[in-house]
Order: structure tokens, then sequence, then C-alpha cells
């Protein structure tokens, strides 16, 4: 109670003219305002300039360097770990009304400004219009969510009563926490984290990823700019052999929340576990990790929303997203219908420029592709292929362009069924019936995101019982999460399935003060 009623950011209508028109302004304008620039560190609540840099690419011509950032020193690594330090005295014992108020402020500067960030984050990770702009209105919706979520866990929780003792449960801020974030989702991922953490009563280090960074830092300055005391987060870019060890082995650092890649989160899980000299506590970790998400299609599903989930979910930014999918699972009867539905829809995709809003842009970088195109080839010679598998042409521009490609008749045992690809490929998977199907999706390491389509209510009542997903979408794709509602993390090599966005995030930053007391 005493919230107002809540609403998801509403995204653009880019295919209305004017509203097309402003988004180019915004490109225009960020090219204006940004392209060449070199971006500093904050630490301590100091803009620091100066030393090394690194320039970052865009993907979409790779011969364009958008703009730089400085690479962080060791001593700088030091500095920022102590000054965050300094400023959790004070911001632990801050008013939750207080962060409450930054956080929606916040959320106000960034809605006037959506467009601005929705074109930075196309120049650096290559989002078309709608991908860029479903990311930054769930930023919205986190700092909205956040303030709530914030004054929800300060009253505490009840507790069983005595006759004789007054006892309270109170949560209590942990230290400060190392929030490490991946490329694909610049904006919302390490903003999650960081809010959870800072909601708490926690300081932070935010590490961006070293593609994306800038979309990153005009998250940290609103905040800034919407009050948070400045100790609160620090901002520090580099390489990892300064901010990837030697941050996650930190003495001082009281937990790591890590959003990437199954190898790192699994190495930082490791590290974390060891207890350093000096160190007074046992590390938490959060690591939420890679995906192999499947659809499941039963004989008697809507075919036709299912093919388009299945090609929105799998090529929307060309397949980057954990959440995306990439393997479907179909009932014998229909998969040769399901599969020429979809192969046609797929072939429509077109392959372009993602600052014209092409539907399908480039992947993040050079390498990338060069993997991506590994899995390709090996997979004409282990599957079927049924459209795409080579490189896009879209005229004179250098990058990781690749065509719309899926495999049919491909194996459980196939690489193309088990490992994350990351890239615009899909894997068709034939199953006898709708529980083989089940058993099928089931057959992976990850359990990020699954879509299970069927009309029959007992299927789906077994779909809800037997998937093995931490996040489950029955006649939906399986992309497209809302902060707020869709609390997102996954089971099994996924990750520690901590829920951003979701009512138990905030207990993940916190530890638990009971207190008894005696008149
Ligand atoms: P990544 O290579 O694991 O990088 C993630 C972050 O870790 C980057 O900031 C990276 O810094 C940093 N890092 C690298 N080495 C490190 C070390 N030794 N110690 C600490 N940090 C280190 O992942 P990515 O390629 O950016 O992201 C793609 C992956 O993220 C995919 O697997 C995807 O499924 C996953 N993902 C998962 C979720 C989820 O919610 N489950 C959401 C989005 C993405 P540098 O950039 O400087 O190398």
């Amino acid at each position: 109670g005493g919230f107002l009623p809540f609403g998801h950011e509403p995204y653009f209508d880019f295919t209305q003219p004017d509203v097309a028109d402003l988004q180019r302004a915004a490109f225009r304008q960020v090219r204006e305002k940004y392209v060449g620039q070199t971006f500093p560190l904050y630490i301590g609540g100091q803009r620091i300039e100066g030393g090394e840099t690194f320039g970052i690419r865009n993907p979409a011509d790779t011969r364009e360097t958008v703009w730089h950032f400085p690479k962080a020193t060791p001593e700088q690594l030091e500095d920022a770990i102590a000054a965050a330090k300094t400023a959790f005295e004070d911001w632990r014992f801050s008013d939750p009304l207080q962060r409450a108020t930054i956080f929606k402020r916040a959320g106000e500067l960034l809605r006037a400004r959506r467009m601005e960030f929705n074109a930075v984050m196309t120049l650096e990770n290559g989002k078309n219009w709608p991908e860029a702009d479903g990311e930054v209105a769930e930023s919205v919706d986190h700092f909205e969510v956040f303030a709530r979520e914030t004054l929800r866990w300060a009253a505490g929780k009840p507790v069983y009563p005595m006759p004789d003792e007054h006892v309270t449960t109170v949560y209590e801020p942990i230290g400060v926490v190392a929030c490490i974030s991946p490329w694909n989702f610049p904006s919302a991922i390490p903003l999650g984290m960081a809010l959870g953490a800072i909601a708490a009563g926690n300081t932070v280090i935010w590490k961006p990823a070293s593609e994306t960074p800038l979309s990153s830092l005009l998250m940290v300055e609103l905040l800034y700019q919407a009050g948070l005391p400045r100790g609160v987060i620090q901002f520090l870019t580099g390489t990892d052999d300064v901010l990837g060890d030697p941050l996650v082995d930190h003495k001082d650092i009281r937990m790591v929340a890590f959003t990437g890649s199954r190898e790192i989160g699994c190495r930082i899980f490791e590290r974390a576990a060891r207890v350093q000299p000096g160190q007074k506590w046992l590390k938490r970790v959060m690591a939420e990790m890679g995906g192999k998400d499947p659809t499941v299609v039963c004989a008697d599903a809507d075919l036709e929303a299912a093919a388009l989930g299945i090609v929105q979910s799998t090529f929307g930014y060309a397949g980057q997203k954990c959440s995306a999918c990439s393997r479907v699972i179909a009932e014998e009867s229909i998969y040769d219908s399901l599969l020429e539905m979809v192969t046609k829809l797929a072939s429509e995709v077109k392959v372009g420029l993602p600052e014209d809003n092409a539907p399908l842009g480039p992947v993040i970088s050079a390498g990338s592709a060069e993997r991506i195109m590994k899995y390709v080839e090996s997979g004409k010679k282990t599957a079927r292929l049924v459209l795409g598998g080579e490189r896009a042409d879209v005229g004179k521009r250098e990058g990781g362009y690749v065509q719309p490609t899926i495999f049919a008749d491909v194996d459980s045992t196939n690489p193309l069924f088990q490992e994350e690809i990351f890239g615009p490929v899909l894997a068709f998977s034939r199953a006898r019936d709708w529980r083989h199907a089940i058993e099928l999706a089931n057959d992976s390491d990850y359990g990020l995101t699954a879509a299970f389509y069927s009309r029959d209510p007992h299927k789906l009542a077994e779909a809800r019982r037997l998937m093995q997903v931490g996040n489950l979408y029955l006649n939906r794709k399986c992309t497209g999460a809302l902060s707020g509602t869709h609390a997102f993390g996954g089971y099994g090599m996924s990750g520690t399935n901590a829920k951003v966005g979701g009512p138990d995030y905030l207990f993940w930053f916190l530890q638990t003060k009971t207190i008894a007391q005696r008149y």
C-alpha cells in the first residue's frame, strides 16, 4: 500500500514519422555531442581524467571509433575501493526515503532523455531503435521499481511474538559491492545490479563491459544529477588484468554482482570463495550467466503465433540476448510445417545498419562473428542448413553481419543444441511427442528462459511443473522480461537465480539482524 499504481514505461512507436524524425535528430545530436570525446572515471565523487585510454568501436562499422575511455590503473582501483569503503560509513545509515527519492528523480531525468540514450546505445552495441528503446525503457522501470523496493525492505518483516521480549528483524547493508556487467544490456543490467546494491545501503564499484562504457556512464551521471552522494558509486573502465581478478580478489570487496558469460561467472565464483588475508567475511557472489533457451511447440499449438514468437526471440538483436531463443523443439507431426513457417518469416528479416533501424544488425565484434561462423561451418557438416549460413553483405561496412541462419534436424548432442552461440543461429529438433519435447528442452546445462506453445490446459500444467528454467513463458516468446513483473534469472549453469526486478532481489544485498530486547 501507499504507492501510486505502477505502469511500465511505454515504448516509442517508431512507425510514426514524427517519432522516427525525433530519433534521427537524437542520432545527429549524439554524434555532435559525444563522438570523438574522451570520458572520465569517477572515484570518491571526483571526475578523473588523463592517463592511457582505449577506443570504443561502432559495431556497425568497426573502422569508426566513437569515443574513448580511460584504462584505470591498479592505484586507481585501490583508491576506488577505499573511497567506496569511506562512503559506506554514511550511506549505510542514509534514509531509505532519500534513496527512493533519488531513484524516482533519476527515472524522471532519464524519461526526458530516452532518445539520446537510445542513440548512444545503438552506436556502442549495435541495437536497432526498438531494441535500444526497450532497454532504456527498462532502465526507467528499474528506477521506479527499486524506489518502491527500497521502501518495502526498509520496513523489516514481522516475527512470531514472545510475551516478555520485543523482537524485531531488520535488514542492513553489507558493504562494498563490485558490479561487473556485459555489453549486451549496457544500461539496464549494470543499473539493476547497482540499484540493488545502493537501494540496500551499500556502495558500488561499477565496472561496465569494455565494449559499451558510455551507456553505463550516462546512467551513473544521471544518478549523480538526481542527488546521489557521489562517493556511493565509483565508475571504473579499463583492462581485465587490472579490473578483473584484482577487483574480485580484493579483501575489501564484500560482494561481487556479476552478469556475463558462464566462463567468467564460474571464475569469479571460484576466486571469490578464497578468503584473502585481512578479509573479515565470506564474499557473496551473484553470477548471472548464459542461456540456451528452447521454444517447445506442441502439435495443438497456434503455429502462426509460435512461428512469430520464435523469429522475434531468435533474431532480435542478432540473437545476442541471454534470453534469446536458440532451440526449437517441435512435435513430429507439425515439425515440417512449423519449420517452413519460421524459415519463411526469418528469410524476410533484413540485415542492415542499426542506425537505420534495420531488423537484424551486426554482432558486437569481428571476433564474435568469427566464433559464430565456426559453429555455422561445423553445423553444415552435422545438421541440415535450411536458411542463411553465410556472412551478410551490407555494402561498404566492416562489421560482424551474419545472415539469419536456421539448421534443421539438430541432434541433442550437437554443439548447436548444447552451446550458447550468441548470434542469429537457430537449431530445430524433432520430438516424438510433447513429453519428449519437454525432456529435450531440459537436456541442457543452462536453464534461463523457455517458451512453450500449446492450447491444451493439461500440457500447459505439465510444462509449468516440469520445465527447468527460471523464466518460463507459455504461449508467448521467451524474450522481453519487464522489471518488477518478470523477475529475471535462471536455473543450472545460467547462474545464481538472483531474479533482478523481483520481490526478493534486494535480499541479495542485505544481511539480517535480529534484535531481542527485554524491558
Ligand atoms: P563476459 O565476457 O563474461 O564479460 C562480462 C564482464 O566481465 C565484462 O565487464 C568483462 O570485462 C568482465 N570480466 C572479464 N574478465 C573478468 C575477470 N577475470 N574477472 C572479473 N570480471 C571480468 O560476458 P559478455 O561477453 O560481456 O556478455 C555476454 C554473456 O553474458 C553471455 O553469455 C550472456 O548469456 C550473458 N548474459 C547473461 C544475462 C543473465 O541475466 N543471465 C544477461 C545478459 C547477458 P571486459 O569487458 O573488460 O572484458
